[in-house]
């Protein structure tokens, strides 16, 4: 009897001993299933730590700050051709240039590439995601999601990406575009009301060779008797830039104005008015973005991607003005006028990034990439700010703490994607999880031989000439259109 009991007890202890066990494993893989959660990409398009870090250390970019100090962070190498559409495609791919196709400027769209980006993978595993602003996904793919095509685009503007600067006499001058020649009336009348330094609000333009197209544009008097009209804008239908198709009239319905995918060049940089106009207006088409942004951020999505372009856009024409000694000739009084733009340009984008984290609903990663950073120009006679290879990464969630990681390759975000959703990494992609994170989280990289099922062939055929024309204007192509460009 006694060692009836014994034995009893001892059957009672290893039961409980088993449901202990039990407990212990459920919450093991309770946990390790918390940490994959779903994950916001912040695009910052030529951001670096060169700037971003005096300025956190400053107690500036609160948003930033924050992640910064939560999270994982570090380099993100570049390669050459360090082209936003090439390098945003080796991100979002985890594939060199070679296999995924976005090779140039000549096969910089969504039609070049050969296989899957992470929002293709997520389609097949009926994931939702949100695309928004990310080079080179023009024309806009069909996703489980919705898109927001990013640049180059065709056709987006009507007769140049860069805006005219034009006097009450000359708007009607044969070197303007077409859809501001036929609508000198209404512009002068325009132009005639605004007090100096003044901007109108956004004009709708009529064309009379094509009534079906809506076209705006906004207008700025400088001094001198002079006025800046922006590059013409398409809003019609017609222009398809986002997927569902619908989806872009939408987001105008809501932000009361046009989204446009992609503002006014830097390629005039060097012409006397440019600073003056430039990033007033490029400010105005980022906050517009940053609106249709937050428009399809409200519903379920597992991954939600956003490229904010405004510091590139500002980087190039008025990076100078923050380093004037490494260049020669520089109008020092001009330097100082606009010496904080570019530091005004991450402020501006740490507030979008702001807007975004409090539309977001529960649990998830924050992921920070830039496809490159900036550097003074080599030719310190040309007053613009160029490329640099070192760009920055950031993660930031649950399990994450702030610290220094190693330099990564932007072939290591996609993987770092993939895993972060808890999905397993392609065995043929060349990147890898960014090192301290497995280990840090606990959970070991699932692999799978290939996401690539069905193929994708890629479109050989370069951009055309529409497309050639916005990037002529932005300031990144010269020359004409390459052989083989069809006019759309
Ligand atoms: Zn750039």
């Amino acid at each position: 009897m006694r060692r009836f009991r014994l034995q009893f007890r001892q059957l009672q202890l290893s039961i409980a001993i088993f449901a202990l066990a039990l407990a212990v494993a459920g919450t093991a893989s309770c946990t390790s299933a918390e940490k994959s959660a779903k994950v916001l990409v912040f695009g910052i398009d030529g951001g670096t730590w060169d700037v971003m870090v005096p300025m956190i250390e400053a107690g500036e970019l609160p948003n930033i700050a924050k992640l910064y100090n939560s999270g994982l962070r570090g380099v993100l190498v570049s390669r050459p051709p360090v082209i936003s559409p090439v390098v945003w495609s080796t991100i979002f791919t985890g594939r060199p240039l070679e296999e995924h196709g976005v090779d140039g400027w000549a096969t910089s769209q969504s039609t070049h590439r050969k296989v899957k980006a992470v929002w293709d993978i997520l389609t097949d595993l009926e994931m939702t995601s949100k695309v928004a602003n990310v080079p080179s996904t023009w024309p806009a793919e069909e996703i489980v999601g919705e898109m927001l095509s990013g640049f180059p685009l065709s056709g987006s503007t009507l007769g140049g990406n860069t805006g005219v600067v034009v006097t009450l006499d000359s708007i009607g001058d044969r070197q303007n575009p077409p859809a501001i020649r036929m609508n000198v009336d209404t512009l002068r009348a325009v132009c005639e009301k605004l007090d100096e330094n003044a901007w109108s609000e956004w004009t709708s333009l009529k064309l009379t060779n094509q009534p079906n197209l809506g076209a705006t544009v906004r207008v700025k008097r400088l001094d001198g008797g002079k006025f800046y009209i922006t590059p013409v804008y398409r809003t019609d239908d017609g222009l398809v830039i986002s997927y569902p198709p619908e989806l872009r009239a939408g987001v105008q319905e809501k932000i009361g104005g046009p989204y446009i995918p992609e503002g006014p060049g830097w390629s005039k940089h060097a012409e006397e008015d440019t600073p003056k106009y430039l990033y007033e207006h490029l400010l105005q088409v980022a906050r517009l973005q940053t609106a249709g942004v937050m428009e399809i951020l409200d519903q379920p999505w597992d991954l939600f991607i956003y490229v904010d372009t405004f510091v590139d856009r500002v980087s190039h024409p008025y990076w100078a003005y923050s380093s004037p000694g490494d260049y020669d000739g520089l109008d020092a009084a001009k330097a100082k006028l606009y010496e904080s733009a570019v530091a005004d340009s991450y402020r501006e984008t740490d507030l979008h990034l702001g807007e975004v984290l409090a539309g977001i609903d529960g649990e998830h990663y924050t992921v920070i990439v830039s496809d490159h950073g900036f550097k003074s120009s080599l030719n310190k006679s040309m007053y613009i700010g160029t490329h640099h290879f070192d760009g920055v990464y950031l993660v930031s969630g649950p399990g994450l703490k702030g610290e220094d990681g190693p330099r990564a390759n932007i072939e290591d975000v996609a993987p770092t994607l993939l895993y972060l959703l808890g999905k397993p990494v392609g065995e043929d992609m060349a990147g890898r999880v960014i090192a301290p994170l497995a280990g840090v989280l606990g959970r070991a990289v699932d692999t799978v031989e290939t996401y690539e099922t069905g193929g994708k062939a890629g479109n050989e055929f370069p951009v055309d000439e529409q497309t050639w024309e916005q990037l002529r204007g932005l300031g990144y192509v010269d020359g004409p259109a390459p052989k083989g460009a069809k006019q759309k």
